[in-house]
């Protein structure tokens, strides 16, 4: 047997949102390798480290093949030890306390946690099952954490998400900036083009824009350090150098934007609970009452806001509420961030000088302020895990916007993903608690028309509020408000932070946890039932990455014993409920406020049954195979080209993957995120399509009508239908009761510095920020069990400056407590490794389960994103 009896097809790599183009080879049934595809546009042959290992992931030693019950004698018990089941007596299990919970405490009392590694079609499946089937919002993907901001901050300003640029940006630029964005680990197949463009192309500058030094330093011509939290003062400076130098893009300014402010203190999203919460209950009603406290407002009620431990999501119509200002306005609100006042305020290195550090805000500025330089911002985690994650995002867009360097080759704001789906399905499919497909949201009236409409759901089905974010779900476990969670694709009871909280209540409440896992992850060693999952190349599926780009795959082996994709398992438990179940009245706190009558969702069988559904109807048949449904084939090319394939497909009809691809796709046509036909994706030389695709034609910059079929007036027309009515006013609040509307602009916003919610004090005296290595995804689930990614990187280390440790008698590989106000873990120091913390500061990546670096992490989040800020934890270390 030679490589030339290997059999070569098309894939994409599963570990990050650049979304590399893999060729996997198979033989006898099993992946016996895998490289870079050559025709891959975004990656062009190259993979990095973990892309090159996609298919060792299915061979990890102790892979899930069968389900598995906690249970004693025979039957379920919390407290019993996991048995292998059928997955008929899985399903039975899992469908009798999904109903306990659903007849206690309706459709809130239960939880979906997903992910942005969710293939399309099951992100869609599950949204429609929560949704449609359950009338529950309570799903959420882990983009919650990843991305929020970033989608929060593209609707506020363009009134659509997603980047309008793409990849080939670098190829167009002369100067890339890294902000909180550790591209060379992170996104190395894209550091690797940004690094061949400063090699081939004299004039390219690059800076990296961070709180410690980092791989992606070494490739950058400015390394400009910062103290966390500071990123939202850097970039008002660089707004009122734009201004002081007369380098704003007036005529784009005038054409295409409109400048806006909001509440300048919107706290920290706080919610006291535990020991604070006698003190709080008198003025937060009830646990489930979402409320922000600003730091005075805590301490009015006698908290101290630096010892609040738990930090809750807050009112996002407060915090989200913004209004029309003038151009003055916005130069009255930057005039304070001059360079001393900055300079003073984010130098982060306390062994570099202030004229030095001065002089790199300066350079920045130059590079920024250059008309004649193209310029594309970088940005991923730092940003985004930010309690002012929202307002970051939206600070970039305006120091863009003010300079024009937007929606054109090589002038670029460009959010980075860290899942390899996180556009393609977390976000444009709808699965987070709040959304529909499409950047439809629950709570906007003809949303939800056509969402029933198209879904041919009786009206008034779907649930008008937002259900709880990935956080919140945590919390109503807790709280005992939510007691049936199934998670996939997600390993939530590590990466959420402050996790000590969550494994306790998964433990020790009466609740039901599902997790469908490939691996024991520590969310299924937590779990009740753990269901058993077909890996990424053990089904045909799809993903969409961070420009846009729409990529398939065909199933290349079968999975391991009873494994079974997460689509078959989303089908087969809607086998096991009926409509009469689910369609009945419903009550819902709060709904009052949204016209339902009494506050409850209506029962809706007798409407349904007009429409001929009947009330025995399961789930199955009445959401996923309808008439229409079954109507699909499978595509041609598929068929013809690949019948060497397994075909068997897991007992999923064949109709169903097209199905849901199509019906999906229905939401987007014609309304700026067409895709492709389901087949064309399948076409041997179609390596993914950037959205939207019209008349057969990608789209690769959006808002342009040189490349862009939506722009219908002029130019440039930011098109996503933005400007709802926005009243008058100035910095500080509305003076004007003017409505005023502006389609077709962008808004560029004044957000002022804000102080972070912890920082280091006299008792945890270092900060801590939290992220990602090169070898690992993740929370090292799949990469730890490839004994090459593993022996390169055994163990999460504590890196920290040498002098730091010197000060504590400590040196390079003691063991040490790592303690926060949340909990302690034990982990080694590294003081000359990758990453190079200055004084006062160390990082740690979070894919090692043995260190478990999430128990410190504080779970504070932006009170519009409800993302949590991985980034700034304080901590005291100490020698074992
Ligand atoms: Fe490309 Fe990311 Fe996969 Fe690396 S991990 S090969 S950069 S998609």
């Amino acid at each position: 047997e030679t490589e030339q009896d290997w059999r070569w097809d098309k894939g994409v790599c599963r570990f990050c949102g650049v979304g590399c183009g893999i060729m996997i080879a198979t033989q006898d049934g099993k992946i016996v390798a895998t490289k870079g595809d050559p025709d891959a546009p975004v990656n062009r042959g190259l993979n990095c480290v973990k892309g090159y290992f996609n298919g060792k992931i299915l061979y990890g030693k102790d892979r899930l093949t069968q389900p598995l019950m906690r249970m004693t004698d025979g039957r379920f018990d919390k407290k019993g030890k996991f048995t292998p089941v059928t997955w008929d007596q899985a399903f039975d299990e899992m469908a009798i306390q999904f109903k306990k919970a659903y007849e206690e405490k309706g459709p809130t009392g239960i939880g979906v946690i997903g992910s942005g590694q969710w293939l399309i079609q099951e992100g869609y499946a599950m949204t429609k099952l929560m949704k449609a089937g359950f009338r529950s919002n309570n799903i959420d993907p882990n983009a919650r954490n990843c991305m929020a901001s970033a989608v929060a901050a593209f609707m506020q300003v363009f009134g659509i998400d997603e980047p309008p640029g793409n990849y080939d940006d670098i190829e167009y630029t002369d100067t890339a900036v890294a902000w909180g964005a550790n591209m060379a680990e992170a996104h190395p197949v894209l550091w690797q083009r940004v690094i061949d463009r400063r090699l081939s192309h004299p004039e390219m500058k690059v800076v990296n824009i961070t709180t410690f030094r980092n791989m992606t330093s070494e490739g950058s011509d400015l390394e400009i350090i910062i103290k966390p939290n500071t990123d939202t003062a850097l970039l008002n400076y660089l707004a009122r150098e734009i201004i002081q130098r007369d380098a704003v893009n007036q005529a784009f300014v005038d054409a295409h934007c409109v400048f806006c402010a909001g509440p300048t203190d919107i706290g920290y999203g706080m919610r006291a609970t535990d020991k604070f919460a006698f003190e709080a209950e008198k003025d937060i009603q009830a646990r489930e009452v979402e409320v922000t406290l600003t730091r005075d407002e805590a301490i009015g009620l006698g908290l101290d806001p630096e010892q609040v431990h738990t930090i809750a999501q807050s009112n996002t119509a407060t915090a989200g509420k913004h209004w029309l200002v003038g151009f003055d306005d916005f130069k009255t609100g930057v005039e304070p961030y001059t360079l001393d006042f900055v300079a003073e305020l984010a130098k982060g290195d306390s062994e570099e000088s202030l004229d030095a550090f001065k002089a790199k805000l300066v350079r920045l500025a130059d590079l920024y302020a250059d008309p004649k330089r193209k310029l594309v911002s970088f940005w991923t985690m730092g940003f985004n895990q930010h309690v002012r994650g929202t307002w970051v995002n939206e600070q970039i867009y305006s120091v863009h916007l003010l300079l024009g360097k937007i929606a054109e080759p090589g002038n670029s704001p460009f959010s980075l993903t860290g899942q390899p789906s996180a556009c393609g399905t977390a976000r444009e499919v709808g699965t987070f608690s709040h959304r529909l497909p499409a950047d439809m949201v629950v709570n906007i009236p003809k949303h939800r028309d056509i969402t029933e409409q198209t879904w041919k759901l009786p009206p008034k089905t779907l649930n008008p509020k937002p259900g709880s974010h990935i956080t919140k779900i945590m919390r109503d476990l807790e709280d005992g408000s939510i007691s049936w969670i199934w998670v996939q694709v997600n390993n939530p009871f590590q990466h959420v932070a402050n996790a000590n909280h969550w494994l306790k209540a998964a433990r020790e409440q009466d609740n039901f946890i599902v997790v469908s896992d490939a691996y024991p992850s520590i969310s299924a060693k937590v779990a009740d039932l753990i269901l058993p999952v077909a890996m990424i190349f053990e089904k045909w599926g799809g993903y969409g990455n961070a420009e846009r780009r729409t990529q398939v795959w065909r199933e290349q082996v079968p999975p391991p014993g009873d494994a079974r994709s997460d689509l078959w398992q989303i089908l087969e438990f809607s086998k096991r409920l009926t409509l009469a179940e689910v369609w009945k009245e419903q009550a819902i706190p709060g709904l009052e406020d949204e016209g339902f009558e009494e506050g409850k969702l209506p029962d809706v069988m007798s409407a349904a049954q007009e429409m001929g559904y009947r009330p025995e109807m399961t789930l199955y048949e009445a959401l996923f195979e309808t008439p229409e449904n079954k109507a699909f084939a499978w595509p041609d090319p598929v068929a013809k080209g690949h019948d060497n394939h397994t075909v068997k497909h897991l007992g999923v009809d064949w109709f169903v993957e097209k199905a849901l691809f199509e019906e999906y796709a229905a939401f987007g046509r014609g309304h700026h995120h067409d895709l492709a036909p389901f087949d064309v994706y399948y076409q041997d030389d179609v390596r993914g399509l950037r959205w939207p695709v019209v008349d057969g034609k990608e789209t690769p910059w959006r808002f342009n009508a040189k490349y862009d079929p939506y722009v219908k007036n002029g130019e440039i027309e930011f098109y996503g239908g933005a400007m709802k009515e926005l009243v008058t006013g100035n910095l500080t609040g509305p003076t004007t009761q003017e409505k005023t509307k502006f389609p077709g602009k962008a808004k560029i916003f004044f957000r002022p510095y804000a102080a972070p919610v912890e920082s280091p004090d006299g008792n945890y005296d270092l900060w801590l920020c939290t992220g990602r290595l090169l070898e690992h995804w993740h929370t090292g689930t799949m990469t730890r069990r490839v004994p090459e990614l593993h022996r390169a990187m055994p163990a999460a280390v504590l890196d920290m400056n040498e002098k730091d440790a010197e000060e504590r008698g400590l040196k390079s590989q003691d063991a040490v407590w790592i303690e926060s106000r949340r909990g302690k873990i034990k982990a080694v120091i590294e003081t000359t490794g990758r990453n190079r913390p200055p004084r006062g500061y160390s990082f740690m990546a979070f894919f090692d389960e043995s260190v478990f670096v999430n128990k410190l992490c504080i779970d504070a989040t932006c009170p519009i994103s409800k993302e949590e800020d991985f980034k700034k934890t304080a901590i005291k270390i100490y020698k074992v």
